[in-house]
Protein backbone atom coordinates (compact mmCIF):
# COMPACT_ATOMS: atom_id res chain seq x y z
CA UNK A 1 0.00 0.00 0.00
CA UNK A 2 1.06 2.96 -0.64
CA UNK A 3 2.27 5.75 2.44
CA UNK A 4 -1.60 8.23 1.75
CA UNK A 5 -3.52 4.70 2.20
CA UNK A 6 -1.66 3.63 5.13
CA UNK A 7 -1.77 7.37 6.69
CA UNK A 8 -5.58 7.08 6.16
CA UNK A 9 -6.01 3.85 7.33
CA UNK A 10 -3.50 1.92 9.40
CA UNK A 11 -4.09 0.37 12.84
CA UNK A 12 -7.67 1.32 12.75
CA UNK A 13 -10.66 -1.44 12.62
CA UNK A 14 -13.64 1.03 12.07
CA UNK A 15 -15.53 -2.23 12.03
CA UNK A 16 -15.33 -2.32 15.44
CA UNK A 17 -16.56 0.57 16.85
CA UNK A 18 -18.40 1.92 13.31
CA UNK A 19 -16.74 5.26 13.76
CA UNK A 20 -15.12 6.38 10.62
CA UNK A 21 -12.92 8.91 12.70
CA UNK A 22 -10.82 7.09 14.97
CA UNK A 23 -12.17 8.04 18.68
CA UNK A 24 -10.86 9.34 21.74
CA UNK A 25 -10.27 7.19 24.37
CA UNK A 26 -10.38 10.01 27.05
CA UNK A 27 -9.91 7.79 30.04
CA UNK A 28 -7.01 6.90 33.12
CA UNK A 29 -7.80 3.02 33.14
CA UNK A 30 -10.00 0.29 31.95
CA UNK A 31 -11.94 -1.94 33.84
CA UNK A 32 -10.55 -5.80 33.89
CA UNK A 33 -13.09 -8.39 33.98
CA UNK A 34 -11.89 -9.99 37.27
CA UNK A 35 -8.67 -10.64 39.32
CA UNK A 36 -7.51 -13.29 36.87
CA UNK A 37 -7.80 -10.91 33.99
CA UNK A 38 -6.17 -8.39 35.42
CA UNK A 39 -3.05 -11.00 36.34
CA UNK A 40 -2.53 -12.36 32.97
CA UNK A 41 -2.65 -8.64 31.24
CA UNK A 42 0.60 -7.78 33.67
CA UNK A 43 1.96 -11.06 33.42
CA UNK A 44 1.75 -10.59 29.88
CA UNK A 45 0.25 -13.84 29.15
CA UNK A 46 -2.93 -11.75 27.37
CA UNK A 47 -2.27 -8.29 26.10
CA UNK A 48 -4.70 -5.35 26.66
CA UNK A 49 -5.51 -2.38 28.37
CA UNK A 50 -3.76 -1.69 32.27
CA UNK A 51 -3.66 1.82 32.42
CA UNK A 52 -2.91 4.77 30.34
CA UNK A 53 0.47 5.50 31.31
CA UNK A 54 1.67 2.20 29.79
CA UNK A 55 -1.20 2.45 26.44
CA UNK A 56 -3.97 3.90 25.25
CA UNK A 57 -6.58 2.61 22.37
CA UNK A 58 -6.25 6.25 20.48
CA UNK A 59 -2.19 6.69 21.12
CA UNK A 60 -2.09 3.09 19.99
CA UNK A 61 -4.29 3.67 16.55
CA UNK A 62 -1.24 6.28 15.87
CA UNK A 63 1.88 4.20 17.01
CA UNK A 64 0.35 1.36 14.92
CA UNK A 65 -0.20 4.13 11.77
CA UNK A 66 3.50 5.44 12.62
CA UNK A 67 4.88 1.81 12.66
CA UNK A 68 3.57 0.85 9.53
CA UNK A 69 4.66 4.31 7.55
CA UNK A 70 7.48 3.84 8.73
CA UNK A 71 8.36 0.14 7.87
CA UNK A 72 8.82 -0.46 11.41
CA UNK A 73 7.50 -3.35 13.45
CA UNK A 74 6.55 -1.84 16.45
CA UNK A 75 6.07 2.33 17.83
CA UNK A 76 6.11 3.74 21.08
CA UNK A 77 4.43 7.17 21.26
CA UNK A 78 5.67 10.05 23.90
CA UNK A 79 4.90 13.16 25.54
CA UNK A 80 7.19 15.22 23.52
CA UNK A 81 10.27 14.64 20.87
CA UNK A 82 12.79 14.83 23.75
CA UNK A 83 11.75 12.28 25.65
CA UNK A 84 11.38 10.17 22.95
CA UNK A 85 15.28 11.10 22.51
CA UNK A 86 15.74 10.68 25.68
CA UNK A 87 14.04 7.27 26.06
CA UNK A 88 15.66 5.65 23.02
CA UNK A 89 19.38 6.35 24.77
CA UNK A 90 18.10 5.28 28.30
CA UNK A 91 16.82 2.01 27.12
CA UNK A 92 20.18 1.02 26.21
CA UNK A 93 22.70 3.27 28.46
CA UNK A 94 23.61 3.55 31.62
CA UNK A 95 26.06 4.84 34.41
CA UNK A 96 29.36 4.03 32.96
CA UNK A 97 28.31 3.35 29.22
CA UNK A 98 28.78 6.04 26.27
CA UNK A 99 26.98 7.18 23.53
CA UNK A 100 28.14 8.25 19.68
CA UNK A 101 25.99 11.45 18.79
CA UNK A 102 26.21 13.52 15.20
CA UNK A 103 27.27 17.42 16.53
CA UNK A 104 24.67 18.60 14.54
CA UNK A 105 21.81 18.14 16.29
CA UNK A 106 18.44 19.93 17.39
CA UNK A 107 19.72 22.57 20.36
CA UNK A 108 17.56 20.57 22.82
CA UNK A 109 19.43 17.43 21.49
CA UNK A 110 22.73 18.82 22.62
CA UNK A 111 21.52 19.56 26.06
CA UNK A 112 20.46 16.57 26.99
CA UNK A 113 23.14 14.32 25.76
CA UNK A 114 26.34 17.10 26.47
CA UNK A 115 24.93 18.21 30.03
CA UNK A 116 21.91 15.89 31.74
CA UNK A 117 23.11 12.73 30.40
CA UNK A 118 26.55 13.89 32.25
CA UNK A 119 24.64 13.67 35.54
CA UNK A 120 23.09 10.06 35.26
CA UNK A 121 26.90 8.98 34.60
CA UNK A 122 26.67 8.42 30.52
CA UNK A 123 29.29 10.10 28.46
CA UNK A 124 28.54 11.25 25.05
CA UNK A 125 30.97 11.32 22.13
CA UNK A 126 30.42 13.65 19.46
CA UNK A 127 31.14 13.04 15.54
CA UNK A 128 30.66 15.40 12.44
CA UNK A 129 27.82 14.13 11.16
CA UNK A 130 29.70 15.26 7.38
CA UNK A 131 32.72 12.72 8.43
CA UNK A 132 31.20 9.95 9.60
CA UNK A 133 34.58 8.05 9.84
CA UNK A 134 35.34 9.85 13.04
CA UNK A 135 33.04 7.51 14.76
CA UNK A 136 35.37 4.83 14.55
CA UNK A 137 38.19 5.71 17.18
CA UNK A 138 34.87 6.55 19.01
CA UNK A 139 33.53 3.53 19.84
CA UNK A 140 34.48 0.76 22.52
CA UNK A 141 32.90 -1.53 24.43
CA UNK A 142 30.65 0.41 26.40
CA UNK A 143 29.42 2.35 23.87
CA UNK A 144 25.47 1.81 23.25
CA UNK A 145 23.81 3.34 20.61
CA UNK A 146 24.41 6.05 17.57
CA UNK A 147 22.77 9.28 17.41
CA UNK A 148 21.92 11.32 14.53
CA UNK A 149 19.44 13.32 12.64
CA UNK A 150 18.17 12.54 8.71
CA UNK A 151 18.52 16.36 7.84
CA UNK A 152 19.88 18.11 10.66
CA UNK A 153 17.91 20.99 12.29
CA UNK A 154 19.24 24.25 11.89
CA UNK A 155 22.71 23.27 9.73
CA UNK A 156 20.75 21.54 7.55
CA UNK A 157 23.00 18.74 6.34
CA UNK A 158 21.97 15.48 5.01
CA UNK A 159 23.88 12.07 6.71
CA UNK A 160 25.08 9.79 5.26
CA UNK A 161 23.31 6.78 6.72
CA UNK A 162 25.15 4.16 4.80
CA UNK A 163 28.31 5.38 5.90
CA UNK A 164 26.99 5.45 9.71
CA UNK A 165 25.29 2.25 9.40
CA UNK A 166 28.43 0.31 8.08
CA UNK A 167 30.82 1.18 11.57
CA UNK A 168 27.78 0.43 13.19
CA UNK A 169 26.99 -2.48 12.08
CA UNK A 170 30.85 -3.94 12.29
CA UNK A 171 30.49 -3.66 16.18
CA UNK A 172 27.47 -4.68 16.62
CA UNK A 173 26.12 -1.12 18.16
CA UNK A 174 22.09 0.16 17.39
CA UNK A 175 22.11 3.43 15.38
CA UNK A 176 19.17 5.28 16.19
CA UNK A 177 18.00 8.65 13.46
CA UNK A 178 15.98 11.58 14.52
CA UNK A 179 13.79 11.40 10.89
CA UNK A 180 11.56 14.82 12.40
CA UNK A 181 12.84 17.23 9.15
CA UNK A 182 12.77 13.62 6.88
CA UNK A 183 9.61 12.55 7.71
CA UNK A 184 8.57 8.97 7.02
CA UNK A 185 6.76 10.89 3.65
CA UNK A 186 10.15 11.46 2.17
CA UNK A 187 12.73 9.29 4.06
CA UNK A 188 12.48 5.40 4.91
CA UNK A 189 15.15 5.75 7.21
CA UNK A 190 14.59 1.75 8.00
CA UNK A 191 15.45 0.91 4.39
CA UNK A 192 18.65 2.73 5.26
CA UNK A 193 19.86 0.29 7.89
CA UNK A 194 19.01 2.10 11.27
CA UNK A 195 17.76 0.14 14.00
CA UNK A 196 15.37 3.00 15.93
CA UNK A 197 13.35 5.89 14.18
CA UNK A 198 12.52 9.02 17.05
CA UNK A 199 10.24 12.08 16.05
CA UNK A 200 9.55 14.89 17.40
CA UNK A 201 5.80 14.86 16.20
CA UNK A 202 5.18 18.32 17.72
CA UNK A 203 6.67 18.67 13.95
CA UNK A 204 5.36 17.97 10.55
CA UNK A 205 3.08 15.24 12.16
CA UNK A 206 0.89 17.22 13.60
CA UNK A 207 1.24 19.62 10.60
CA UNK A 208 -0.44 22.93 12.24
CA UNK A 209 1.72 23.64 15.73
CA UNK A 210 -1.15 21.96 17.87
CA UNK A 211 0.34 19.71 20.07
CA UNK A 212 3.79 18.23 21.54
CA UNK A 213 4.30 14.92 21.16
CA UNK A 214 7.10 12.32 20.25
CA UNK A 215 7.50 8.67 19.05
CA UNK A 216 10.24 5.88 18.45
CA UNK A 217 10.16 3.39 15.96
CA UNK A 218 12.03 -0.09 16.29
CA UNK A 219 12.69 -1.78 12.65
CA UNK A 220 11.51 -5.53 12.08
CA UNK A 221 13.64 -8.07 13.01
CA UNK A 222 15.56 -6.35 15.83
CA UNK A 223 15.48 -8.74 18.59
CA UNK A 224 18.21 -11.02 16.15
CA UNK A 225 20.88 -8.56 17.03
CA UNK A 226 20.03 -7.90 20.36
CA UNK A 227 20.01 -11.37 21.33
CA UNK A 228 22.90 -12.66 23.15
CA UNK A 229 24.43 -9.01 22.14
CA UNK A 230 26.61 -8.37 25.26
CA UNK A 231 26.28 -4.53 24.70
CA UNK A 232 22.40 -5.51 25.34
CA UNK A 233 22.72 -7.43 28.11
CA UNK A 234 19.60 -5.55 29.71
CA UNK A 235 17.81 -7.25 26.75
CA UNK A 236 19.18 -10.65 27.77
CA UNK A 237 19.29 -10.99 31.32
CA UNK A 238 16.10 -11.05 33.66
CA UNK A 239 14.62 -7.92 34.25
CA UNK A 240 14.18 -7.38 38.40
CA UNK A 241 12.06 -4.69 38.27
CA UNK A 242 9.50 -7.08 35.76
CA UNK A 243 9.80 -10.34 37.84
CA UNK A 244 12.25 -11.40 35.97
CA UNK A 245 11.16 -10.78 32.27
CA UNK A 246 13.60 -11.64 29.47
CA UNK A 247 12.88 -9.21 26.94
CA UNK A 248 14.54 -11.00 24.07
CA UNK A 249 12.90 -14.42 24.93
CA UNK A 250 9.49 -12.53 23.80
CA UNK A 251 7.46 -12.99 20.78
CA UNK A 252 7.30 -9.11 21.00
CA UNK A 253 9.37 -6.32 19.54
CA UNK A 254 11.56 -5.87 22.56
CA UNK A 255 13.06 -2.32 22.01
CA UNK A 256 9.12 -0.46 22.33
CA UNK A 257 8.68 -3.51 25.16
CA UNK A 258 10.87 -2.34 27.21
CA UNK A 259 10.86 1.11 26.60
CA UNK A 260 6.50 0.96 27.85
CA UNK A 261 7.47 -1.82 30.23
CA UNK A 262 9.88 -0.18 32.20
CA UNK A 263 10.71 3.09 31.35
CA UNK A 264 7.10 4.80 30.70
CA UNK A 265 6.13 2.88 33.95
CA UNK A 266 8.57 4.52 36.07
CA UNK A 267 8.88 7.80 34.00
CA UNK A 268 5.47 8.40 32.45
CA UNK A 269 6.17 10.91 29.63
CA UNK A 270 2.52 9.52 28.55
CA UNK A 271 0.80 11.42 25.53
CA UNK A 272 -2.16 12.61 26.29
CA UNK A 273 -5.05 10.78 24.34
CA UNK A 274 -6.19 14.11 22.62
CA UNK A 275 -2.29 14.74 21.39
CA UNK A 276 -2.57 11.36 19.99
CA UNK A 277 -6.02 12.38 18.01
CA UNK A 278 -4.64 14.86 17.13
CA UNK A 279 -1.22 13.30 15.30
CA UNK A 280 -3.81 11.07 13.74
CA UNK A 281 -5.26 13.74 12.28
CA UNK A 282 -2.22 15.37 10.86
CA UNK A 283 -0.68 11.97 9.81
CA UNK A 284 -4.49 11.87 6.81
CA UNK A 285 -2.52 14.66 5.36
CA UNK A 286 1.23 14.45 5.86
CA UNK A 287 1.90 13.14 2.28
CA UNK A 288 0.35 15.79 0.69
CA UNK A 289 1.82 18.73 3.30
CA UNK A 290 5.44 17.68 2.65
CA UNK A 291 5.17 17.47 -1.06
CA UNK A 292 3.98 21.28 -0.84
CA UNK A 293 6.20 21.94 1.97
CA UNK A 294 9.47 20.87 -0.24
CA UNK A 295 8.40 22.53 -3.74
CA UNK A 296 8.06 25.99 -1.68
CA UNK A 297 11.08 25.73 0.29
CA UNK A 298 13.05 24.80 -3.36
CA UNK A 299 11.43 27.54 -4.34
CA UNK A 300 13.05 29.87 -1.75
CA UNK A 301 16.10 28.47 -1.08
CA UNK A 302 16.67 29.50 -5.13
CA UNK A 303 14.99 32.81 -4.55
CA UNK A 304 17.67 33.45 -1.72
CA UNK A 305 20.51 31.70 -3.60
CA UNK A 306 20.35 34.63 -5.60
CA UNK A 307 19.82 37.71 -3.90
CA UNK A 308 23.18 39.63 -3.08
CA UNK A 309 22.33 39.83 0.26
CA UNK A 310 22.81 36.44 1.47
CA UNK A 311 26.02 34.33 1.83
CA UNK A 312 25.00 31.09 1.40
CA UNK A 313 21.68 29.07 1.45
CA UNK A 314 21.55 25.46 3.11
CA UNK A 315 18.99 23.76 1.45
CA UNK A 316 19.96 19.66 -0.02
CA UNK A 317 17.64 20.56 -2.33
CA UNK A 318 20.01 23.00 -4.44
CA UNK A 319 22.43 21.89 -6.79
CA UNK A 320 25.02 23.97 -5.23
CA UNK A 321 24.84 22.49 -1.46
CA UNK A 322 27.15 20.15 0.17
CA UNK A 323 24.35 17.41 0.71
CA UNK A 324 22.98 17.70 -2.68
CA UNK A 325 24.03 13.84 -3.46
CA UNK A 326 23.11 12.70 -0.21
CA UNK A 327 19.81 14.21 -0.68
CA UNK A 328 19.40 12.78 -3.49
CA UNK A 329 20.16 9.36 -2.55
CA UNK A 330 18.36 9.28 0.71
CA UNK A 331 15.06 11.25 0.05
CA UNK A 332 12.27 10.88 -2.21
CA UNK A 333 9.99 13.24 -3.43
CA UNK A 334 11.46 16.06 -1.60
CA UNK A 335 13.85 17.37 0.77
CA UNK A 336 11.22 19.07 3.58
CA UNK A 337 10.25 22.61 4.36
CA UNK A 338 13.24 23.46 6.57
CA UNK A 339 16.22 25.70 5.20
CA UNK A 340 18.99 28.11 6.42
CA UNK A 341 20.72 30.80 5.15
CA UNK A 342 23.78 33.02 6.05
CA UNK A 343 24.25 36.34 5.84
CA UNK A 344 26.93 39.35 6.67
CA UNK A 345 26.24 39.43 10.41
CA UNK A 346 24.53 38.50 13.71
CA UNK A 347 23.09 42.06 13.82
CA UNK A 348 22.10 41.80 10.02
CA UNK A 349 20.03 37.89 10.28
CA UNK A 350 18.45 39.41 13.51
CA UNK A 351 16.96 42.56 11.67
CA UNK A 352 15.76 40.23 9.17
CA UNK A 353 14.02 38.04 11.59
CA UNK A 354 12.38 41.28 13.07
CA UNK A 355 11.37 42.55 9.98
CA UNK A 356 9.38 40.04 8.17
CA UNK A 357 5.39 40.08 8.79
CA UNK A 358 4.14 36.78 7.35
CA UNK A 359 7.20 34.94 8.88
CA UNK A 360 6.52 34.51 12.54
CA UNK A 361 9.49 34.49 14.64
CA UNK A 362 8.48 31.27 16.44
CA UNK A 363 10.90 28.76 17.71
CA UNK A 364 9.54 25.72 16.18
CA UNK A 365 9.53 24.09 12.29
CA UNK A 366 7.15 21.85 10.30
CA UNK A 367 3.73 24.24 11.08
CA UNK A 368 1.55 25.45 7.95
CA UNK A 369 2.40 28.57 9.57
CA UNK A 370 5.63 29.82 7.80
CA UNK A 371 8.18 30.67 10.83
CA UNK A 372 11.30 32.49 11.10
CA UNK A 373 14.29 31.78 13.59
CA UNK A 374 17.49 32.70 14.65
CA UNK A 375 18.84 30.28 16.55
CA UNK A 376 21.70 32.24 18.14
CA UNK A 377 19.25 33.70 20.07
CA UNK A 378 16.81 31.35 20.50
CA UNK A 379 16.92 27.24 20.40
CA UNK A 380 20.63 27.17 20.38
CA UNK A 381 21.48 29.86 22.91
CA UNK A 382 22.44 27.53 25.89
CA UNK A 383 25.00 26.95 23.60
CA UNK A 384 29.22 28.11 24.22
CA UNK A 385 30.47 29.55 21.33
CA UNK A 386 32.51 26.77 20.04
CA UNK A 387 29.21 24.25 20.09
CA UNK A 388 27.37 26.98 18.32
CA UNK A 389 30.38 26.60 15.63
CA UNK A 390 30.43 22.49 15.81
CA UNK A 391 26.66 22.16 15.66
CA UNK A 392 27.33 24.28 12.00
CA UNK A 393 24.96 27.39 14.15
CA UNK A 394 27.01 30.67 12.99
CA UNK A 395 25.75 33.58 14.27
CA UNK A 396 24.37 35.01 11.04
CA UNK A 397 22.23 32.27 10.16
CA UNK A 398 18.96 32.56 10.00
CA UNK A 399 16.60 29.22 9.67
CA UNK A 400 13.34 29.47 7.59
CA UNK A 401 10.46 26.71 8.13
CA UNK A 402 8.33 27.22 4.95
CA UNK A 403 4.98 26.72 5.79
CA UNK A 404 2.14 25.75 3.19
CA UNK A 405 1.37 29.41 2.56
CA UNK A 406 1.13 30.85 -1.10
CA UNK A 407 5.17 30.84 -2.28
CA UNK A 408 4.98 34.18 -3.68
CA UNK A 409 3.69 36.05 -0.78
CA UNK A 410 6.23 34.13 1.03
CA UNK A 411 9.04 35.40 -1.37
CA UNK A 412 7.54 39.12 -1.41
CA UNK A 413 7.63 38.68 2.66
CA UNK A 414 11.43 38.31 2.10
CA UNK A 415 12.39 40.36 0.01
CA UNK A 416 10.93 43.05 2.09
CA UNK A 417 12.98 41.87 5.16
CA UNK A 418 16.36 41.64 2.81
CA UNK A 419 15.82 45.36 2.18
N1 LIG B 1 14.26 16.70 17.30
C1 LIG B 1 14.26 17.72 16.43
C2 LIG B 1 14.95 17.56 15.11
C3 LIG B 1 13.63 18.93 16.75
O1 LIG B 1 13.64 19.93 15.88
C4 LIG B 1 13.01 19.05 18.02
C5 LIG B 1 12.34 20.30 18.43
O2 LIG B 1 12.43 21.31 17.76
C6 LIG B 1 13.04 17.97 18.89
C7 LIG B 1 13.66 16.81 18.50
C8 LIG B 1 12.39 18.05 20.24
O3 LIG B 1 11.03 17.84 20.09
P1 LIG B 1 9.90 18.34 21.12
O4 LIG B 1 9.89 19.82 21.07
O5 LIG B 1 8.66 17.70 20.60
O6 LIG B 1 10.29 17.82 22.46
Amino acid sequence: MHDQTIAIHAGYDKDVMGTMAVPIYQTTAYEFRDTEHAANLFALKELGNIYTRLMNPTSDVFEKRFAALEGGEAAIATASGMASIFYAIANVAEVGDNIIVAKQVYGGTTTLTGHTLKRFGIETRYFNVNNPSEIEALVDEKTKIILFESITNPSIDVADFDAIVEIAKKHNIMTCVDNTVGTPILCKAFEYGVDIVVHSTSKYTTGQGLALGGILIERKGLVEMIKGNARYSHFNEPDESYHGLVYSDLPLPPFTLRVRLSLMRDLGATPAPFNSWLHIQGLETLSLRMKQHSSSALIIAQYLEAHPKVNKVNYPGLKSDAGYDLGQKYFKGGHSGLLSFEVADKETAQKIADSTEIFAVVVNIGDSKSIITHPASTTHQQLSEQELEEAGVPAALVRLSVGLEDTQDLIDDLAKALG
